[in-house]
């Protein structure tokens, strides 16, 4: 086990040494009159705001099979010290456990970021339906934004993808966590 007062590991990590910042964002409860795209990822904001209430980058996601939430997490790589504690992923366990069964084609998933590689490979290998994301990342999002796993010749399972919707306020969100962070330092 690492001593965290040696010299020798300098680069210990911090992020549990503050308390988290203040959340300015609220949740919204849209009517269930209509429970559309937005609807769906209006509810994966709200999972975004308790990330940020946990101190995690602000990214949460849904996941609907038949018109009933079988899942719903945001990211908590921080507080589970664990690298694949993405939104997704922890929504495509809880989506499988809860019809138990891995294969998830009558799903739909909203998350308010585009998926990154691990999570992208963790729709398809699930086989996910759909997946609807508010926020394209052109740096690291692997259903279109970067790259698309989407199209590996190999695969004999593709995603219906939708992106946009709801992406300025997702953006928002994660700026300004972003910019909170550094105005703390
Ligand atoms: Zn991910």
């Amino acid at each position: 086990m690492a001593d965290k007062h040696s010299n020798q590991t300098p680069e210990m990590p911090t992020s549990s040494d503050h308390s988290p910042l203040p959340c300015p964002f609220t949740k919204s409860y849209p009517s269930e009159l209509n429970k559309d795209d937005y609807y769906y990822m209006q509810l994966a904001l709200n999972e975004a705001i308790e990330g940020w209430k946990e101190d995690e980058v602000p990214i949460g996601a849904i996941i609907v099979i038949d018109g009933k939430i079988v899942a719903k997490a945001h990211n908590r790589r921080d507080s589970l010290k664990d690298p694949t504690a993405h939104a997704e992923m922890i929504a495509i366990t809880q989506a499988a456990s809860a019809i138990s069964d891995w294969r998830l084609n009558a799903a739909t998933l909203y998350v308010t970021k585009e998926p990154c590689p691990m999570c992208a490979g963790a729709s398809i290998m699930s086989r996910l339906g759909r997946v609807v994301f508010a926020l394209e990342d052109n740096k690291m999002g692997c259903l279109g934004g970067a790259t698309d796993l989407n199209i590996l010749g190999g695969s004999n399972h593709r995603c219906e993808i939708s992106a946009g919707i709801m992406r300025e306020e997702c953006l928002q969100i994660i700026q300004a966590y972003f910019q909170a962070k550094r105005g703390a330092q």
